[in-house]
């Protein structure tokens, strides 16, 4: 139980060095220094008298029991350690609130796991995916246009755009079947060329906005 007394002194040493740096990377002495800078009554002595305090007797005796019991004591582990549990817990409660979320369902189908890392995606592949862009569904949601119609009549979405209207023909894909649309929004964002096409698609709305859909007054 008790530790020798060289051994205990050289640890105090080695400590005292890492407690007095102002740069220490140790976890543990970092810890320390905050509770020295809180409690100016709590001498450096405090960690020599290892074996004198009836509380570090008693994490003596629990750690020499876990040992013997082959049950693997508490061991401070480095900083990339713990920076890499972290880690992991914040995705899978990333990716939880992802799967059972009521916005963004549109990217969730497409992009269903949660990444660090950024898609290859462009600003305009992105507007077209979520659909905040220049859309009428999105210019009348925020009250920019009163009618979510395109020029051509039907409804101003951006699968309208990409897949049937009059207007952008060169810019088309094959239209899916209803059922079939999920499917659809995960191979053309996965398909460099299709994303290609949308985003001349989309510079091509935004450049002909007026004519696509006149402003509100001048087609009603
Ligand atoms: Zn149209």
């Amino acid at each position: 139980m008790m530790n020798s007394l060289p051994q205990v002194w050289s640890d105090s040493k080695s400590s005292h060095h890492s407690i007095a740096s102002i740069d220490t990377k140790s976890p543990i002495a970092q810890q320390t220094q905050e509770i020295l800078l809180k409690s100016t009554n709590i001498k450096l002595e405090w960690i020599r008298a290892h074996v004198a305090y009836s509380g570090n007797e008693a994490v003596d005796v629990l750690a020499k029991k876990a040992t013997q019991e082959r049950i693997p004591t508490y061991i401070p582990a480095p900083r990339n350690h713990f920076k890499s549990l972290l880690q992991k817990e914040t995705i899978i409660r990333w990716q939880k609130e992802w799967d059972n979320g009521e916005t963004g369902r549109s990217v969730h189908n497409v992009l269903p796991k949660v990444k660090t890392t950024p898609t290859p995606w462009q600003r305009p592949e992105i507007m077209f995916l979520t659909g905040h862009g220049p859309f009428p569904t999105y210019l009348k949601r925020f009250n920019i246009r009163s009618s979510d119609s395109c020029g051509c009549g039907n409804l101003g979405n951006p699968l309208h755009f990409s897949t049937s209207c009059l207007f952008t023909t060169s810019y088309h894909l094959t239209k899916p079947s209803p059922d079939l649309e999920p499917l659809w929004w995960k191979r053309v964002m996965n398909n460099n060329n299709s994303r290609a096409k949308i985003r001349k698609l989309i510079h091509f709305i935004a450049e002909n906005e007026t004519l696509l859909f006149p402003k509100d007054g001048d087609n009603n």
